[in-house]
C-alpha cells in the first residue's frame, strides 16, 4: 500500500502526476469546459453534459470534433431541442453508439429546454444516458461543485497504487471521498485519465518510467514494461 501523508502528501502526489502528464493533450470534455466555457458561460452546463454523453466509449479526438460540430448547429439546449434525432446523429457521427446518444440528447433537450441543466446529482441521474460518472463530471466542470468522477482509469490506478481497495467505480468514489482532500475532487479525473493513457496503461503499464515505481505495490498488475 502506498502511504500518502496528510495534505502536503496529497499536494506532492497530485503535482507529481501533473508534472508527468504536463505535455499531454487535455481530455476532450475538460478542454471544452475550459475553452468553450470561457466564451459562453451561460451554456457551459449544456456543453459539458452533451460532450460527456458523446465521449462515452469514444476517442478524445472524435469527441472533440463531434461536440464542436453539434455546438455549431446547436449552441444551446433550446436549439438542440429544435433538431431531429437524425440530424443530431449525423452531427455527432462517428462517436460510438451515435444513434443511441442522439436519442438521449434529443430527450434531454426536450426535458431541459426551459429549465436548464440542474446543478443536482439526483436530478442529473434522472436524465437518459446519465450515470454517476457523467453527473459528477457535470457538477464539477460546469458548476464547480466538488465531485469525483470515477471512470475506469481513476478506479484502476487508485487500486493498483493501493490507495483504495474496491471492486467497482461506485465503491471507489465513496472510498476516494474518504481520503482525498475535496480541493482535488474536480481535477483528479483529468489528471488520472492522462496518466492512465500515458503511464499506468490498462494493459502492461510503464512501471519502469513511473514516478511511483519505488512505492507502488502494483496490485493486480500482471505484465509491465
Ligand atoms: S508503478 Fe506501475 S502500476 Fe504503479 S502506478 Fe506506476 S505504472 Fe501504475
Amino acid at each position: 500500500m502506498m502511504n500518502i501523508d496528510g495534505e502536503s502528501g496529497w499536494d506532492r502526489f497530485i503535482s507529481t502526476i501533473a508534472q508527468e502528464v504536463g505535455g499531454a493533450p487535455i481530455p476532450s470534455v475538460t478542454s471544452i469546459a475550459d475553452e468553450e466555457g470561457k466564451e459562453d458561460n451561460q451554456n457551459l452546463p449544456y456543453r459539458v453534459l452533451a460532450s460527456t454523453i458523446i465521449s462515452l466509449r469514444t476517442k478524445d479526438a472524435v469527441t472533440l470534433d463531434a461536440s464542436m460540430r453539434l455546438f455549431k448547429t446547436a449552441p444551446d439546449m433550446k436549439s438542440l431541442a429544435a433538431l431531429g434525432e437524425e440530424t443530431i446523429a449525423d452531427l455527432i457521427y462517428p462517436a460510438g453508439f451515435y444513434r443511441v446518444k442522439a436519442g438521449q440528447l434529443r430527450k434531454i433537450a426536450e426535458m431541459l429546454k426551459d429549465k436548464g441543466v440542474p446543478a443536482d446529482r439526483e436530478k442529473l441521474l434522472e436524465l437518459p444516458g446519465v450515470g454517476r460518472k457523467t453527473a459528477n463530471l457535470v457538477l464539477g466542470l460546469a458548476f464547480g461543485i466538488p465531485a469525483i468522477c470515477v471512470d475506469i482509469h481513476v478506479h484502476r490506478i487508485s487500486n493498483r497504487l493501493g490507495l483504495i481497495s474496491t471492486r467497482t467505480p461506485e465503491e471507489s468514489e465513496k472510498a476516494l471521498e474518504q481520503i482525498l482532500p475535496s480541493r482535488f475532487w474536480i481535477g483528479i479525473n483529468t489528471l488520472l485519465v492522462a496518466f492512465g493513457q500515458q503511464v499506468c496503461t490498462p494493459v502492461s503499464p510503464w512501471c519502469s518510467r513511473c514516478p511511483f515505481a519505488e512505492k507502488c505495490p502494483r496490485i493486480d498488475v500482471g505484465r509491465s514494461r
